[in-house]
């Protein structure tokens, strides 16, 4: 395995593959947030370092490193996290590296520290400092963590930092098929492909989240039912579902939003193109209720889905979340109401 068969990340790819032409940095800091494969991509870049036979793309696979490596039993490569506490310690550093960074590789030329950003502490990162800036020849640092801001300044300086980039939905759905094979349907994975960001391990969550068909089902029947409710069924029946799912309101938005877009299209065409149809598992709900909703615009539809979009950005900026919640559900109920 080389970074040819990383999936996506391609610029990161290709600024690794200069630095394997020509000079390579000795401190990485690979940044991205829970589930953008950090681990993964940390792993290849240290198995390329190490390998005896590298390319631009990476590792070769059948040199003796990257036998042992494949194997697990690499002596030069070392992983530094927290063992039992929630931090690495300074006295779990000075053992693990200040005091080993200098003992020759026993199998390749050189070797390899992955260290856990996520655990590392200002004190850790001042020890480290050092040994960051001027690494011991053939000695490479690498720093996973879910955000530069947790390295000091003075760290950021003297790291080269990769920054993994969202992945697109297909190639999220590459990382699901080969995860996950054939005991996921292509349906699932879509779903799921789509509503993860672009972080490839929420979309496994999500796979695993035996809620996900449920609230589909709910917002569907939310979107076409919230027009016939009263305020109170609104606050007192609906609202409830959002408090309860608070952790995945965005999901829920994001939902309602492709419902109302598949609305949309059953109202423009007659016989739409399935590709144009999101939630294409439901279309004939859907569909029926467009049929029998023909008196709605697509105005009101568009305005229904400001509302919610403008209470996916209120959310990230702290408002309250039940009065925002309620504000957006009524709006949508007055818009989609005859
Ligand atoms: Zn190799």
């Amino acid at each position: 395995m080389s970074f040819e068969s990383v999936i996506g990340q391609k610029d990161l790819k290709q600024r690794i593959g200069a630095f394997f032409s020509g000079n390579l940095p000795q401190s990485f800091l690979i940044t991205g947030t829970k589930g953008m494969g950090k681990t993964v991509f940390s792993e290849e870049l240290a198995k390329s370092v190490l390998c005896m036979e590298r390319t631009p793309s990476g590792s070769c696979g059948t040199c003796a490193s990257c036998r042992y490596f494949e194997a697990g039993t690499h002596p030069d490569i070392k992983r530094i996290n927290a063992e039992d506490k929630s931090n690495i310690t300074v006295a779990e550093l000075r053992e693990k590296i200040i005091g080993d960074q200098f003992i020759t590789p026993q199998i390749s030329s050189s070797k390899v520290y992955i260290i856990n950003g996520d655990e590392l502490r200002e004190e850790g990162q001042n020890l480290l400092l050092k040994s960051i800036e001027e690494p011991p020849s053939g000695t490479y640092f690498i720093i996973k963590v879910s955000s530069s801001d947790l390295m000091l300044p003075t760290i950021r300086s003297r790291v080269t930092e990769l920054k993994l980039a969202e992945y697109s939905v297909s190639e999220i759905m590459e990382i699901l098929r080969r995860q996950f094979g054939q005991t996921v349907s292509d349906e699932k994975m879509k779903i799921a492909a789509e509503f993860c960001s672009g972080v490839p391990g929420r979309a496994t969550d999500l796979l695993g989240d035996e809620d996900l068909e449920t609230i589909r089902d709910e917002m569907l029947s939310l979107v076409t039912g919230i027009a016939d409710l009263s305020y109170t069924d609104i606050l007192y029946t609906v609202y409830p579902f959002f408090e309860k799912n608070k952790d995945r309101v965005e999901m829920l938005l994001v939902n309602m939003l492709w419902i109302l877009g598949d609305v949309s299209v059953f109202l423009s065409l007659d016989d739409p193109p399935g590709s144009s149809i999101m939630n294409r598992d439901k279309d004939v709900s859907i569909k029926s209720f467009a049929e029998s909703h023909r008196y709605l615009s697509q105005m009101k539809i568009g305005k229904a889905c400001e509302h919610i979009s403008e209470l996916r950005k209120m959310l990230s900026l702290n408002v309250n979340f039940e009065t925002a919640c309620c504000g957006m559900l009524i709006k949508v109920h007055k818009e989609l109401a005859r």
